[in-house]
């Protein structure tokens, strides 16, 4: 079986080639596209990210502003910044890192961005417009894997569609990305039986379930859609959900790790702050 190897980093310099085209289009009519992250404390992950977010911001076009807070900032400050940053119009997109310090609610923090700017697609409102079928911002890593897919010309039409996951961060709303193109979905978690058996019912496997390469190429129908969001780290270094090698043999595609889902999160991020800029453009 000749396996497709899904290369999320050309996928990613394809989506930004687009992305740049859309920011170029937006500021002509006015408006500059633009990213607000805040740090709160100094986890240096955290920054790394931020860092990151700053020079894919700036490949782009679109402009970056960054606040860092100290550790010691109280929920209520933090909250009286996102406050000023949901009415402040030159704001398109407002990412709050995660995790929080532990006296802050990540949760009450997520839910206070405004709807329209929350670029990670993860506050309550997007998730729940999403299932509602409104337009609204998706998260970054399940859209990341919509994009793989379509740029290798996966039809999800009819198709039965496995998600290893059912986490509000990508397991669920992969799963509604799956439904809207027409896919039939099957969600599993740690509870589901029989699991290697559904996996193997499946003409695409997601695999977001965090486990070191836990699903093999025995449990694989040939020739199947197999997309793997799992970013785990182990003694050798980095591994997906899924047992590359052997997965390798079965799959008709296969999206590695590193390499595959992960840099299409970041451009799924910058497409979700000149979504929301062009319809800033809309608002009266
Ligand atoms: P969570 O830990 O929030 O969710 C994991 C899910 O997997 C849960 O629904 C859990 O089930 C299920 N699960 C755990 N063990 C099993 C098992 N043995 N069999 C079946 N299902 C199981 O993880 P996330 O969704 O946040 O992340 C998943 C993976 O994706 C991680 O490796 C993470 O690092 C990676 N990731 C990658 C991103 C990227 O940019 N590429 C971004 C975000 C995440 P239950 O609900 O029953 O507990």
């Amino acid at each position: 079986m000749d396996c497709k190897i899904m290369d999320g980093r050309a996928a990613a310099k394809e989506a930004k080639e687009e992305i740049r085209s859309k920011v170029e289009a937006v500021k002509a009519k006015g408006v500059e596209p633009a990213l607000t992250v805040v740090l709160v404390g100094d986890d240096p992950a955290s920054k790394v990210y931020a860092e990151q977010k700053r020079k894919n911001c700036e490949s782009v076009g679109i402009s970056f502003s960054f606040h860092q807070l100290p550790g010691s900032t109280s929920e209520e400050e933090l909250l009286a910044l996102v406050d000023k940053l949901n009415s402040d119009p030159s704001v398109h997109g407002i990412l709050v890192e995660m995790p929080l310090p532990k006296h802050i609610s990540n949760e009450r923090v997520q839910a206070a961005i405004d709807p329209d700017k929350d670029v990670d697609g993860s506050n309550p409102a997007n998730l729940g417009r999403l299932v509602s079928g409104l337009p609204s911002l998706r998260p970054c890593t399940p859209q990341g894997a919509m994009y793989l897919m379509e740029k290798h010309g996966v039809d999800l039409s009819g198709k039965h569609a496995v998600v290893v996951g059912r986490s509000t961060i990508v397991g669920k709303p992969v799963a509604m990305l799956l439904l809207e193109k027409n896919a039939t979905v099957t969600i599993c978690h740690s509870r589901t039986s029989n699991l290697a058996e559904v996996i193997k019912s499946a003409d695409v496997v997601v695999a977001a379930v965090g486990r070191p390469e836990m699903i093999t190429g025995d449990m694989i129908k040939p020739g199947a859609v197999v997309v793997d969001v799992g970013i785990n780290s182990i003694p050798d270094g980095i591994v997906g959900d899924v047992d590359y090698s052997s997965a390798q043999k079965v799959a008709g595609y296969l999206s590695p790790v590193p390499g595959g889902v992960g840099p299409l999160t970041i451009a799924m991020l910058l497409d979700n702050v000149v979504t929301s800029a062009e319809r800033a453009l809309l608002k009266p």
